[in-house]
């Protein structure tokens, strides 16, 4: 394995040598971190120790899953098979709309519209007048719910994390490459303003095929491809024999340059790393969650947990959504959601944080003092 060092467009290691992480002329995009500067109301808040309404809801419907990716952040959780009453994640839609949550993206530990009626859920969250999104492995086998997800959402994550079928067989367990692809071409076919991402979680079993994906992505015409490195340590993950060491760093960043070249207008690159180290291994450069409460998540067993990474522990359940998702106001920004916001949590944190750019940016442009971007000369 290499020891290069490396920096993403907005990394916050020191440089040797560059890591491109998406096109120069494509500066505004989702991926980009510095996006959490359009948050700076709630991180104002939080600097006076106010805790803001979360402008994003993560709802997990379901733990069901055809699949068995061995890098699963929620293998340890998924065998309790666990799913959302419809009716219950309907009125929680019209609880979480009412206190002003502006977006939902529809997730799991499970494939969530394998929840019966996701449909329904997804018809629901437009109505309401918030965005949708979705984190998909594409599995959907009813081509009117692929079709729906173009309509209806602004975003898809679709990830397939192979270039071929043999090792998405190999990766994920099952024979279902063709129909993940397929799905992918009918979101595309009927999105509306829809970002349909092609994803791809590096490992070591597919380490090899990242061209080779990324051209397919680029042929079945999804917007983006979207690679980053798996998460070794993910508290969800259950004995995965993968090491850090058997990813060939050197190797993954040719390839990354080479998925580049096949950028266009109608086609973006991202090989996200700033979240990650030299060796694409993961570290913390803040003292405080701060990011944490942009985002609520609503956890397939009832509860909500203080951040999207830290699922199913009772030390990071700060109350039950369920069986009324109003019981939420009893204790979002109160005692134990305060303690684990202001309280170090990232010192007994071991995971891969989603959030780390928004808690650096609050803690250092909000809570210190030293004002370092002379933020009132434009
Ligand atoms: S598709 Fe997602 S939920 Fe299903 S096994 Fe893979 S990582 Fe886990
Ligand atoms: S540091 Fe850990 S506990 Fe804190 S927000 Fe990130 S993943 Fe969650």
């Amino acid at each position: 394995m290499t020891q290069e060092k490396h920096t993403g467009h907005h990394g916050h290691s020191g440089s040797e040598v560059f890591i491109r992480e998406w096109a120069d002329g494509n500066t505004f995009n989702s991926f980009n971190n510095w996006k959490g500067l359009l948050y700076s109301a709630s991180y104002e808040k939080i600097a006076r120790m106010e805790v803001p309404v979360p402008i994003q809801a993560r709802i997990d419907p379901t733990l069901k899953c055809p699949l068995s990716c061995e890098w699963c952040n929620s293998a340890r959780y998924r065998k309790n098979k666990h799913e959302l009453d419809t009716d219950h994640i309907l009125s929680t839609l019209n609880f979480l709309s009412k206190w002003g949550v502006k977006a939902v993206v529809w997730a799991g530990g499970g494939e969530p519209t394998y929840h019966p009626h996701f449909q329904e859920l997804l018809q629901r969250n437009a109505e309401l007048g918030m965005d949708a999104a979705i984190l998909s492995n594409g599995v959907i086998h009813n081509p009117e719910v692929a079709e729906r997800i173009g309509q209806l959402c602004r975003w898809a994550g679709i990830s397939i994390d192979a270039g071929t079928e043999e090792t998405y067989i190999k990766a994920k367990g099952c024979a279902t490459f063709k129909l993940a692809i397929d799905n992918i071409r009918t979101i595309v076919k009927n999105s509306r303003n829809c970002n349909v991402g092609y994803k791809f979680l590096i490992s070591p079993v597919n380490q090899h095929e990242l061209y080779t994906a990324c051209k397919l992505a680029k042929d079945i015409g999804a917007n983006d491809f979207v690679a980053r490195p798996m998460d070794m340590k993910h508290q969800g993950m259950l004995n995965t024999k993968f090491k850090i060491e058997d990813l060939n760093v050197g190797f993954i960043l040719k390839e990354f340059e080479k998925c580049h070249e096949l950028e266009s207008d109608d086609f973006h690159v991202y090989t996200v790393v700033h979240k990650f180290d030299k060796d694409l291994d993961h570290s913390k450069h803040f003292k405080q969650c701060y990011g944490a409460p942009l985002r609520i998540h609503i956890a397939t067993d009832g509860a909500v947990y203080f951040c999207d990474d830290q699922y199913y522990q009772e030390k990071y359940k700060i109350g039950m959504h369920s069986p009324d998702p109003t019981n939420i106001l009893s204790f979002w920004g109160k005692k134990k959601h305060r303690g684990l916001l202001y309280g170090n949590t990232p010192k007994q944190c071991k995971t891969r944080c989603c959030v780390g750019d928004y808690c650096i940016q609050c803690e250092r442009l909000f809570v210190e003092d030293s004002d370092p971007m002379c933020m009132r000369y434009p």
